[in-house]
């Protein structure tokens, strides 16, 4: 059998590409070194956007017992003062609070079975890719089964989702941006017996002798990390009876079960070509980042998104130059994030005291001062397939009078032009409306006789931006923002170009 897409990796980005594809139609074959899932926490956290996702796969509310919604996180210093204190929104502008704290576990498993009851989409675990063969009409995977038997796999299309060390980034042979940013953590994670009153949910504790970053990693569930010092040993930090004294100002045997020692080297690189061919890289295989803004595993998940409905318009039979426009987009935002967690990184983890004491007193002041830190805004896409704006459309609740509920939920997904004026659907061309049809794309309209913006999200936004029309990517970035009907005309041509139906 040839499959439209195989998948060489099956964590959080394989698994996302693997859904969002499957839910397409698109036969799907994912091949994954390990027997089952990791079944042990990584990654701590998601933001809103990343509910958006699991609200596309139908399968945010499942996502939600794994999960604990975040208020903010605090920064505080060797002494226990407050250098920062960050709010997040409830909800963000994806419609979802905008930091949650979660049990990986949970999300795999959710994501597992939700993957396993989609009829075009395989799984096979215990499979380690060892190459992969490009020909004119597909590419050729080769894999050793755990019992030593070989396999080959033909696929149209295929993603290296495997990861920072797995084979595909070598396979695709370009050249890594390497930030040289490393670092030594000791990352522990505990089940509680019992709640705990005052352990903190989210807290840096900015101490130059001994950085630690204290998060709940979903319910009933808490991990510390603590930045290691050059002599430190993997052996002799991992030993239990030398994690306990380092948690002993929060917890006690009697409080929590020691579930994971882990010794993490945090690195940051990014892979200069993320497409060669029918073969593409997504997730950390493209690109790494350390966890200070818990981005890593969300932009993984933005890739596989990204990619999904290109990957479709292509095997539908649109031109395969879609799939350039993948990194252009996603390299900026990922290294725009990168640079950010770098940054931060080095403020939190600031080991000379001299420096720690200077950054303590500024911050501090500015706390004082009740400067709120500026909100954090990841940039639009920009290039690629944008013709104007590039960011998210942002979500709010909205009515058609029989239904009411998130945005994407009711209007549904896909191309969409989503207006507030009326008019707008009629002064399409005919050709227009013949090429919005090839694509299928729909139409959502605000105001009377249509639907009304009950949260007022849009109608905000709309305002902000200064516009009345948008056109909306099936990954609900906007392609395109308008407030005349020939701006739109001319952004519709510009799509309909850029897809080779003009
Ligand atoms: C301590 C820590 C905390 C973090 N916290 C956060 C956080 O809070 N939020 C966040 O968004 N991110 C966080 N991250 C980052 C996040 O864990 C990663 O970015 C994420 O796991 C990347 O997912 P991935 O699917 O791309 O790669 P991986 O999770 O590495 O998955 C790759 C998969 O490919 C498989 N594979 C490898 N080679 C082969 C092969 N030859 N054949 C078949 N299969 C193969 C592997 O077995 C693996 O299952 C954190 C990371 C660390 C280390």
């Amino acid at each position: 059998m040839r499959y439209d897409v195989a998948i060489v990796g099956y964590g959080p980005t394989g698994m996302a590409l693997a859904a969002f594809l499957g839910q397409l139609g698109r036969s799907v074959i994912v091949l994954e070194r390990y027997q089952g899932l990791y079944n042990l926490p990584r990654a701590a956290c998601w933001d809103d956007e990343t509910m958006r996702s699991f609200q596309a796969m139908g399968i945010a509310e499942q996502m939600l017992p794994g999960t604990q919604v975040q208020p903010g996180y605090h920064w505080v210093n060797g002494d226990g003062e407050t250098l920062l204190e960050i709010e997040y929104d409830n909800p963000g502008r994806c419609g979802w609070p905008q930091q949650y704290m979660m049990y990986q576990p949970h999300m795999e498993d959710v994501l597992d079975r939700h993957i396993q009851s989609l009829p075009s989409v395989e799984v096979q675990q215990g499979v380690t890719v060892t190459g992969v063969t490009e020909g004119a009409q597909g590419v050729t995977v080769s894999a050793q089964r755990a019992d030593g038997t070989l396999m080959r796999v033909e696929a149209a299309y295929v993603v290296g989702a495997d990861g920072g060390n797995g084979p595909m980034r070598k396979h695709l042979g370009g050249a890594l941006d390497d930030y040289n940013f490393m670092e030594n953590w000791l990352v522990v994670d505990f089940e509680m017996r019992r709640p705990v009153e005052g352990l903190p949910s989210f807290r840096q504790v900015c101490d130059p002798k001994q950085p630690i970053a204290i998060v709940n990693i979903g319910p009933k569930h808490h991990r510390f990390s603590f930045m290691l010092d050059p002599g430190d040993t993997r052996e002799e930090v991992s030993k239990p009876e030398n994690v306990w004294p380092r948690v002993r100002d929060y917890l006690t045997p009697e409080d929590a079960d020691l579930i994971r020692v882990a010794n993490y080297t945090f690195t940051s690189a990014i892979v200069d070509h993320w497409r060669k061919g029918r073969i593409m890289l997504a997730g950390d295989a493209a690109h790494q980042m350390p966890p200070f803004l818990a981005q890593g595993m969300v932009s993984g998940i933005r890739d596989a998104r990204n990619l999904a409905w290109k990957l479709d318009m292509v095997l539908s039979g649109y031109p395969d130059d879609l799939l350039d426009s993948y990194q252009p987009e996603r390299e900026p935002h990922v290294r725009f994030i990168t640079e950010k967690a770098i940054e931060l990184g080095r403020v939190q983890t600031m080991r000379d005291p001299v420096k720690a004491r200077a950054r303590d007193a500024r911050m501090m002041a500015a706390h004082a001062a009740n400067q709120a830190p500026e909100k954090l805004r990841y940039p639009a896409l920009s290039g690629g397939m944008i013709a104007t704006y590039g960011d998210l459309l942002p979500q709010g609740e909205i009515t058609d009078g029989t239904r009411t509920g998130l945005f994407d939920d009711i209007a549904g997904r896909g191309w969409q032009i989503v207006t507030r004026d009326p008019t707008i659907p009629t002064t399409l061309s005919d050709a227009d409306r013949r090429d919005w049809a090839k694509i299928k794309g729909g139409t959502t309209v605000f105001g009377p006789n249509a639907l009304t913006d009950t949260s007022g999200t849009l109608t905000r936004w709309f305002d902000d931006t200064d516009c009345d029309t948008a056109i909306l990517r099936p990954d609900s970035y906007v392609y395109g923002i308008s407030n005349t009907a020939a701006d739109l005309h001319s952004q519709l041509a510009q799509l309909f170009t850029s897809l080779g139906l003009r």
